[in-house]
């Protein structure tokens, strides 16, 4: 039996926030782009659950926040601070994991399968968690659990703000399926539209649907939605990146969701990648993908070559490939990632065999 958790903290920034501000506690505060009287651009990150309750959300333009509540607590985004505190928390998450996979900067997937024996267990050590950051970081956190990455993660929505649900095996296609078609994991708004008006309603009319018929809309992710409707996700819990890679990453300074800004921006670190690997001796095997969108949401997606390659090109054809893959221009992208791992030593070359000496 598999156990997956997912770990993911409520209203992190704006947590955070209140954890060195305590008297910002009982207002609403708003954390994102500069409001700069209703006239600023961009968006919000984050929001506690008092600014929810006057309609703002994240995501959401920073004007429009304004306008909902303009005596919020506007503050910029202190990616500095979070990251440090979300080291925290994952430290403390890894000491209760099997396998362990950041998901997110406030997020993180565990396998418990070894450690939880059966559900109720898998309870008790989620409990356990939620303690253990609570005492030690001060900041709440809800956890999701089902029998895999997919039924975690929308289990631990359910479970928000500071909960723990448990989805089983036995219930997962009905947890999903009564659930409106954008709460699937993996569909954005554009995708949600495009069901919607291809006459699904719900998550139940897409899981009875075929997956031709989904792949003929979407391609190959269409078969992917069709998996999930279906309570579908054998995908692993993966240690985010191997410790042996090298990468670079590019914020935008705008977010964007414009695919050929992403394509040269992949492009040219690319070539910084290939000239790092080349002077080190190296080839890869592994290209991955990063994309963190303006929600701070993180997506790693993979592709391995059974071959060991060291070009520029090689590394931008596939991690384009990805790009398209799963980029579905449903969020604005704020920061792309290009990683290569699965390194050796590259032997085949004479010349590079001299250089590394
Ligand atoms: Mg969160």
């Amino acid at each position: 039996m598999r156990v997956i958790m997912l770990i993911d903290m409520d209203y992190f920034f704006a947590a955070c926030e209140e954890l060195r501000r305590p008297e910002l506690k009982n207002k609403p505060v708003v954390v994102g782009a500069d409001p700069k009287k209703g006239k600023g651009r961009g968006v919000v990150s984050t929001c506690n659950y008092v600014a929810r309750k006057y309609g703002i959300h994240s995501g959401m333009p920073i004007s429009m926040a304004y306008r909902l509540k303009p005596d919020a607590v506007f503050l910029p985004v202190d990616e500095d601070y979070y990251e440090q505190m979300s080291n925290k928390v994952m430290e403390i998450v890894k000491g209760f994991a099997d396998r362990f996979e950041q998901a997110s900067i406030d997020e993180a997937f565990i396998d418990v399968s070894q450690r939880a024996k059966d559900y109720s267990e898998a309870l008790e050590l989620a409990k356990r968690i939620k303690q253990e950051i609570a005492e030690k970081t001060g900041l709440p956190c809800s956890i999701g659990i089902g029998p895999n990455k997919l039924i975690a993660k929308m289990a631990c929505e359910a479970a928000k703000p500071n909960g723990i649900k448990l989805v089983k095996e036995e219930e997962a296609k009905e947890f999903i399926q009564n659930m409106p078609i954008e709460k699937l994991y993996g569909v954005g708004k554009k995708t949600a539209e495009k069901l919607k008006q291809a006459g699904f309603a719900t998550v139940k009319d897409v899981a009875n649907s075929s997956p031709m018929k989904l792949m003929d809309m979407f391609g190959s992710y269409g078969a992917e939605i069709y998996k999930y409707a279906n309570a579908i996700d054998d995908s692993e819990v993966e240690e985010s990146y191997e410790v042996k890679s090298i990468g670079r990453e590019t914020t935008f300074e705008k977010d964007t969701e414009d695919t050929e800004k992403m394509e040269k921006a992949i492009e040219k670190m690319a070539q910084e990648i290939e000239a790092e690997i080349k002077s080190q001796g190296l080839a890869f095997s592994t290209v991955t993908l990063k994309l963190r969108f303006a929600n701070f949401d993180e997506h790693l997606k993979s592709t391995s070559i059974n071959y060991a390659a060291s070009s520029s090109e090689e590394i931008a054809k596939l991690a384009k490939q990805l790009l398209h893959e799963y980029y579905h221009g449903d969020e604005l992208v704020r920061k792309v990632g290009v990683r290569v791992s699965g390194l050796k030593k590259f032997k085949g070359q004479k010349r590079l065999s001299e250089f590394i000496g």
